[in-house]
């Protein structure tokens, strides 16, 4: 929320989206076992109107207000159905050779900088470093997202909740005002995507609570997918940056991919600002890269691993006694300073580049 309040679009996601009460870790039966609250009932007043504050907004919906928002700026060009087929560099200037739907001839376009902001799959990261080269690994479980409509309210479940058990691990959050919820499910490894679709309503049947029938929610999305832990070796190379999932994975749980997205292209502005206003040099470009694989080994990759672990690792009744981040939840309950603390924490991502800006010219 600092990046998307700097770029001028906070106060519109805070009236789309919803501000989520806190999450909570429970028994599959629903049992609270801890959580974190985060201001709107209890003991977390504090934060209620912080502008900072997490903001509950669908992805297509974040995208379509970025997309109107900045076609205010008439320096801003959209080219949809432009494919980056190849790229290049020189001591001048970089290149990228793009597929146009409906053109047999590829056009080049140049710039000083590139930023490869192209998916998982970035054909950016990919010339640059190989097809296969994106060190990490992949999770050995199968994910399933899905999004439902489904009076969750109506059990008491707070905004996000984790739920803990070694074979229905699963995690509900609520997502948009008007109720609809991502229930993300762990399931049986090995099976087609089809198998796992068919399997849904049973699933639906054991870990929601009151086991509906298909009957009782409304279904609108199911995706099974695989994830990952990976970051590209560098951010940088020469005119070419990366940024967000090209540049790194991991899996859902905790929000981090968007995140974290959000904050290297934050930064990447203040980077290439600094140096088009003559108040940095390229070098920024290198602690961009350094920073942000920084923050990601050392916040974005451990603390979404513990996220997905702490589901199925641990039994749900030894989970408050072996789980550190748990029992710091637990001691929030009592210690307000405590609390804070793990509400600034959030912010941890963030980095303030400008602070480079003249130094690295002398540098
Ligand atoms: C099922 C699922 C659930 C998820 N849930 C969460 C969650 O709950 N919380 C969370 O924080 N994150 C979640 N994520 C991750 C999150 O969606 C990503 O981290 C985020 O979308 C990354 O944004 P991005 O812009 O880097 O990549 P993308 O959103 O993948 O966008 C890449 C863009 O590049 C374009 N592109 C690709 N190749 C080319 C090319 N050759 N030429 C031109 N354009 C190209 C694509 O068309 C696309 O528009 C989830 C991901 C999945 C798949």
């Amino acid at each position: 929320m600092r990046v998307l309040n700097l770029a001028g679009v906070g106060d519109e996601i805070r009236q789309k989206g919803f501000l989520p009460d806190g999450v909570a870790w429970r028994k599959l039966d629903g049992t609270f076992i801890a959580g974190i609250n985060n201001g709107s009932s209890n003991n977390g007043e504090s934060q209620k109107d912080d502008p900072e504050r997490m903001v509950a907004l669908p992805l297509d919906r974040l995208g379509r207000i970025l997309y109107n928002h900045s076609m205010k700026f008439p320096c801003i060009k959209y080219l949809f159905n432009h494919k980056v087929i190849s790229i290049g560099q020189d001591e001048n200037t970089a290149w990228v050779d793009v597929e146009v739907t409906g053109s047999s001839e590829a056009t080049r376009f140049e710039a000083d900088y590139i930023v490869g902001c192209d998916g998982a799959n970035s054909i950016i990261r990919r010339s640059l470093f190989g097809d296969w080269e994106f060190p990490g690994r992949t999770w050995d479980e199968q994910i399933v997202a899905t999004n439902v409509y489904y009076l969750f309210e109506k059990y008491n479940y707070w905004d996000s909740n984790f739920f803990i058990d070694p074979v229905h691990w699963h995690m509900a959050a609520k997502i948009t005002k008007d109720g609809m919820w991502r229930v993300t499910y762990g399931e049986v490894p090995g099976l087609t995507r089809d198998e796992l679709i068919a399997r849904q309503p049973e699933k639906f049947k054991t870990i929601l609570p009151g086991h509906p029938d298909p009957g009782g929610y409304k279904l609108v999305n199911i995706s099974p997918y695989k994830v990952h832990q990976r970051l590209a070796e560098s951010m940088r190379v020469g005119r070419f940056l990366l940024a967000a999932d090209a540049a790194h994975l991991c899996n859902p749980f905790g929000g981090l991919g968007l995140t974290g997205g959000i904050v290297d292209v934050g930064g990447l502005y203040e980077c290439l600002k600094g140096i088009y206003t003559g108040v940095a040099d390229e070098s920024i470009l290198d602690i961009y890269s350094n920073i942000r694989r920084k923050r990601y080994l050392e916040i974005v990759d451990p603390i979404s691993s513990d996220n997905l672990r702490r589901m199925f690792a641990i039994p749900p009744n030894e989970v408050l006694e072996k789980d550190e981040f748990l029992k710091l939840c637990k001691k929030c309950e009592t210690d307000k300073d405590l609390q804070q603390k793990m509400a600034e924490g959030a912010h941890a991502l963030n980095y303030d580049f400008t602070q480079h800006y003249n130094m690295s010219k002398s540098s």
